[in-house]
Order: C-alpha cells, then sequence, then structure tokens
C-alpha cells in the first residue's frame, strides 16, 4: 500500500494581522477586546526590519495635526482624548505602567511671523472640530511663565491642553503583553512575502484567514499591491538624541523636538530626512538639532548626551493616515500611519469597529474620509 503524506492542514483564522508594530499591536488588541471569541494571529517580521515603533519620541500630539485636513483634525483629537481611558485599561491588563502623561504641549515659534503662521494652523484645527480643539497662542512672556529658562530666541508659542506623552516602548510591550494574555497569536521573524486573495478569505503561507490586516509599516506599499491596495508611504528618517537624567521638572511640557521623560533624561529631535531605507546617525544633522535644542532651552548645553538613534517614519504624501478597505478582495485592509502612538487608542478603539464593519455611520464616514481616494487626482 502506498502511504502519502497527508498535505499539511492550514491553520483557519478570523483575522491575520500583518506586523506587529504600534499599529498591528492596536489593532489586534482592540479586536479582541471587542470580539473575545476571534481567531488572530499576528505575523510579524524579522528583528533587523526597520520599526517606527521602536524609534519614536512619544508624543500624543494634537497641535496641527490636519489644519489643512479637516477629517484628520478630528481624528487626531478624538485619539488623543480616548488616550486616558485606553492608557488605564492597557495598563490594568498589562501591567505596565505606560508612562502617561497628558500636562499639555507647546510648540515654540521663534519669529513673530511663525507664530502668526502656526495661529493660523490653530485656529483651522479650531473650527474643523468645531472648537473642541482647545489652544492658546502665547507671546513670550507668556511662553516664560509656563515654561521657565527659554532662550532669548523663542518668540512665543502655542500651548495646548490636550497633548501629552507616553513610553512608547513601554506602550508596544504592554499592547503585546495585553493582545497575548486575552488570546491573540503571536508569531515573531515570520515574514510576510504573498497574501493570495481565495475565493472566500486569503492564504497566508500555511495559514488561511476570512480577514487579512496589513500593518507592515513600510512594507505595506508592496504588500497592497497583492491586494488592488494603493497604500503609498514612504521613508522619512528622523535623528533622536537623549541626554542624561536632569532634575525632574526641568521640562513642564512637551513639545515636538524636546520632552522629559519619566526617568529625567531629556529627549531631543528630530529631524526629517529624506533619506531612502538608511536610518544610520550623522554627526552633522546631530549637531544641527543639539544647537536647536540648546536655542530653546540654554540650560541643556550643559547635558551630556548619552545615546542617539535614526528611526524611519513610515510617511504617506500627505502625513496623514491612510485606512484602506480593498473594494476588489473584501475582508482586506491597509492601515498605514505616521502617527501610531499618537492614535493608539483610535486603532484599538473606533477604528476597530470599522473593521469589524461595526462603526456608526459618522465615525465610518470620518474613518473612510482618511482612505486613498485623496491620492487619485
Ligand atoms: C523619529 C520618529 C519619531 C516619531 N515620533 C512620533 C511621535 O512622537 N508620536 C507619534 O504618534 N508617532 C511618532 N512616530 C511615528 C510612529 O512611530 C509610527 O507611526 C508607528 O510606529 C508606525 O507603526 P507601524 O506598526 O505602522 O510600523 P512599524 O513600527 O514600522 O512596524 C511595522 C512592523 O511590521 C513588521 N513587518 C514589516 N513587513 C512585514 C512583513 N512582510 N511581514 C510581517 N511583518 C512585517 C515589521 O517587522 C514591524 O514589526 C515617529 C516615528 C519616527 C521614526
Amino acid at each position: 500500500m502506498l502511504l502519502l503524506n497527508p498535505a499539511p492542514k492550514a491553520e483557519a483564522y478570523d483575522w491575520v494581522i500583518v506586523g506587529g508594530g504600534l499599529v498591528g499591536a492596536a489593532v489586534a488588541y482592540g479586536l479582541i477586546q471587542k470580539q473575545p471569541q476571534l481567531r488572530i494571529l499576528v505575523l510579524d517580521g524579522n528583528d533587523t526590519d526597520h520599526r517606527a515603533s521602536v524609534g519614536n519620541f512619544g508624543l500624543i500630539w494634537v497641535q496641527g495635526k490636519g489644519y489643512d485636513f479637516p477629517a484628520y483634525a478630528n481624528w487626531s483629537l478624538q485619539g488623543a482624548n480616548l488616550w486616558p481611558q485606553f492608557a488605564q485599561q492597557l495598563t490594568l491588563v498589562s501591567q505596565i505602567d505606560l508612562a502617561y502623561q497628558r500636562q499639555g504641549g507647546l510648540e515654540f515659534a521663534l519669529t513673530a511671523a511663525d507664530l502668526d503662521a502656526l495661529s493660523v494652523e490653530m485656529a483651522a484645527m479650531a473650527q474643523h472640530t468645531h472648537g473642541e480643539f482647545e489652544y492658546q497662542v502665547l507671546d513670550r512672556a507668556a511662553a516664560l511663565l509656563l515654561q521657565p529658562g527659554l532662550g532669548d530666541a523663542v518668540a512665543g508659542a502655542i500651548y495646548s491642553p490636550q497633548d501629552g506623552q507616553v513610553n512608547p516602548l513601554y506602550l508596544l510591550s504592554a499592547l503585546h503583553t495585553a493582545m497575548q494574555g486575552m488570546g491573540v497569536e503571536y508569531r515573531a521573524r515570520c515574514p510576510v512575502d504573498k497574501v493570495i486573495a481565495l475565493e472566500s478569505g486569503f492564504q497566508i503561507g500555511t495559514c488561511t484567514s476570512n480577514n487579512v490586516a496589513l500593518c507592515g509599516g513600510l512594507d505595506n506599499q508592496r504588500l497592497g499591491l497583492q491586494l488592488d491596495m494603493h497604500l503609498p508611504v514612504s521613508p522619512v528618517k528622523g535623528q533622536i538624541l537623549i541626554t542624561e537624567r536632569a532634575p525632574s521638572g526641568l521640562l513642564n511640557y512637551a513639545c515636538p523636538q524636546l520632552r522629559q521623560t519619566a526617568e529625567g533624561t531629556i529627549q531631543v529631535g528630530g529631524s526629517h530626512e529624506h533619506s531612502g531605507l538608511d536610518d544610520s546617525t550623522s554627526l552633522a544633522v546631530m549637531q544641527t538639532i543639539a544647537a536647536d535644542a540648546v536655542a530653546l532651552m540654554p540650560a541643556l548645553s550643559q547635558l551630556q548626551l548619552v545615546r542617539s538613534w535614526g528611526a524611519l517614519r513610515v510617511m504617506s504624501p500627505d502625513g496623514a493616515p491612510i485606512y484602506q478597505a480593498s473594494s476588489r478582495y473584501p475582508g482586506a485592509f491597509g492601515i498605514c500611519c505616521h502617527s501610531g502612538v499618537s492614535l493608539a487608542a483610535a486603532h484599538a478603539g473606533p477604528l476597530s469597529d470599522w473593521l469589524l464593519g461595526g462603526a456608526a455611520a459618522p465615525q465610518k464616514t470620518l474613518i473612510e474620509a482618511m482612505n486613498n481616494d485623496r491620492f487619485c487626482v
């Protein structure tokens, strides 16, 4: 009798998430929270992959996000407003303190003209959000009251109480701990080469799934094409510097160039460089970043730098997220975003509702306003 090895049985899932960075992990956590019976598999890439999730600045930022894109302005604000409850619950489930703070943020202007330009953007955001985005325009004297020790170069600032910060590494670790604790299966070093659309569902390696969410960061452009989705993301490098620990309270507020971590170090950044997939640091750029920081806060010149790195942003052409449902292959989605920290609560919350087909009409309209139609001219 001829004995044949049986073909390996495909493992069947309700959802396969490709990519276990901040976006994929937040989505998986959101899906399993909403429907605990779902069989969810997260396939993550290799340790050497570019991972914005482990190289970012840790801001939960609203100011300026979407001043020229009303849906994004509302989404950013909603995401930041969901953060306090999200952080509380995630901390409870994972037992990891995220070092989340929402003390507000300052964006500094070096000239009166810069302050005017920022004021125009903030007014647009307030208009898009029907007055829900809160901010104050501060002249130099008012900015000094909030943040003593500012350099002579600072002409003023915008303050928003809705900005905050978190330790992004603790956030990623907490999402992984929580999602796996709730039943999500996670496989590291399992890069997905191909996603094949079947008559019903998808084949990914030896697995089949009813749904697939592409959360592969910079690899989403390649993966998206396989499912007829245009996900135009490209790398934008940011270099970040870390100082030795400073007395707590040196910085009262986070800002796009500076934040004081819970441990006391000052994080200084970040450049915006179009250098392809090169994520190395360079002395010239680090010197510029350091000089700009000292111009804002001269006391920083007394601190030693202890660490630096470069990381690649997952950038869409307009900087806003892309939330795409494949019209050709129902059940396939592409999720790309440059604000994966700020939007983690939105991804675990309303975006997961949308993926499950359960988003209320206004929420659905808001999310779908951020699909790729806006790039088709
Ligand atoms: C310098 C810098 C500063 C930033 N500052 C902030 C900030 O202050 N606030 C904020 O909100 N955002 C910030 N960001 C952006 C934020 O980090 C990103 O939006 C977020 O990390 C994107 O997460 P992601 O999961 O989409 O991508 P990534 O972190 O790149 O993760 C993608 C994951 O997918 C995996 N993968 C890739 N290809 C495959 C494949 N084929 N198969 C399986 N797995 C795959 C990778 O291994 C990786 O784990 C910053 C980014 C940078 C670089």
